[in-house]
């Protein structure tokens, strides 16, 4: 039997009978980008999450870069975050002027350790970033009571964990602004990149609106006179367009980006954000069904704190012979992935920075004994019994 980590094309021939006549309709409409399907895919998200704007982007990692620029995080800012995270955590941070300050994680969940987080907060630190790492939210009240305490901002990577929940709250609604990534592998993904920014806060929404594209238009206007305390001229109004055919797009107000989520992309998160929850469950059944098969081996099966919903975007197993699990289970065609191999501290983009082996001792262990085995939704009775059967063979 040969199974793959995540298996996209079960996922697409599932939603096929919808998809596909919906992107062709989208084809001949000729309308391309930010249209009518990107504005409900917004509603949605905010119905859906419970937040009152959502910011559709071209991707993750433009999500925190926007974000961040967002919230005037820049050149000698610090933003604290989680070492064992995908690098676009970080890199957004960099890729701003702002510094990351690396905060070792909790063993057991492999959030960032809220009880190491002070010891880290200098003059320069401006935010904390949680990543909500594999699907399991990162303890949101500590980190909020924190950042209250020190008047810093909490910004949610919620890339990996679109509908898990920290005390009955979805992530996404939790911190100041929110991140998300519809990478087509991540729990809810397209057929392409796109991103999602959350947040409740009007101010911090209109200029991420604004950096979205190139800080023209009406957003970019309205986000002009809230960085500079200008009073709203009566020329402004929410109904107008703010598509590839609005001619306010050659006035440009602030400086941003190009980042957009096109029409096809948002019809087809559309369609699958129906399916979400269901997915979701399934991905839990499957991680249940692993953790109970597994209890009594020597892997380490993940641990679910108290009060929060996991959506396993990936079940992690520990081991101490990793790296022959991983052939042995490569040889009877089960597919795992390391995540992640190298923690970002000792990433060599970040030599400059001047960590060194040993700084945060969780995340290098973490990183020497991780892996991942299949837990997409689609995943059969029938498979998920081989790999449990596989796996104990191994004992
Ligand atoms: C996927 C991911 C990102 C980046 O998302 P992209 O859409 O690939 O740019 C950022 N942070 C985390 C934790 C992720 O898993």
């Amino acid at each position: 039997m040969q199974i793959r980590l995540i298996d996209l094309k079960k996922q697409y021939e599932s939603i096929k009978h919808e998809a596909d006549p919906k992107v062709l309709e989208i084809l001949s409409s000729s309308n391309y980008i930010m249209g009518q399907n990107v504005k409900e895919f917004e509603k949605e998200i905010c119905e859906y999450l419970g937040v009152k704007y959502a910011v559709s982007v071209g991707n993750g990692t433009d999500a925190l870069v926007i974000a961040l620029k967002a919230l005037g995080i820049g050149q000698g800012d610090e933003v604290i975050t989680s070492p064992y995270t995908f690098f676009a955590t970080a890199e957004s941070i960099s890729s701003v002027g702002a510094t990351p300050i690396f905060v070792d994680v909790r063993l057991d969940t492999f959030n960032i350790d809220p009880s190491k987080i002070e010891e880290k907060i200098t003059p320069r630190t401006k935010a904390i970033m949680p990543v909500h790492i594999f699907g399991q939210p990162a303890d949101m009240d500590e980190i909020i009571e924190i950042a209250k305490k020190y008047n810093l901002y909490v910004i949610e990577d919620a890339c990996q964990a679109i509908g898990a929940e920290y005390k009955n709250k979805k992530v996404g609604s939790l911190g100041d602004i929110a991140c998300f990534s519809f990478f087509p592998t991540k729990n809810l993904g397209c057929a392409g990149d796109g991103g999602m920014i959350t947040t409740n806060n009007d101010k911090l929404a209109t200029i991420c609106k604004a950096l979205r594209t190139h800080g023209s238009g009406i957003d970019g206007e309205k986000a002009y006179n809230l960085l500079n305390n200008v009073k709203e001229t009566a020329s402004q109004n929410d109904n107008s367009d703010n598509t590839v055919y609005n001619p306010l797009k050659y006035y440009n107000y602030i400086v941003g980006h190009n980042s957009r989520l096109d029409e096809i992309q948002a019809a087809i998160l559309r369609i699958k954000l129906r399916e979400l929850d269901r997915w979701n469950n399934l991905r839990k059944e499957h991680a249940e069904y692993y953790n109970e098969s597994l209890k009594d081996t020597s892997f380490v099966t993940p641990f679910k704190d108290i009060n929060i919903k996991h959506v396993y975007h990936m079940y992690i197993l520990q081991s101490e012979r990793r790296a022959e699990v991983v052939s042995y289970l490569k040889d009877n065609g089960i597919a795992t992935g390391i995540y992640y191999p190298v923690p970002l501290h000792l990433q060599k983009a970040y030599t400059e920075l001047g960590y060194k082996l040993g700084d945060l001792p969780n995340a290098e262990y973490l990183s020497e004994r991780t892996f991942a085995i299949p837990v997409y939704p689609e995943l059969t009775e029938e498979q998920r019994q081989y790999i449990v059967n596989v796996l104990r063979k191994f004992e």
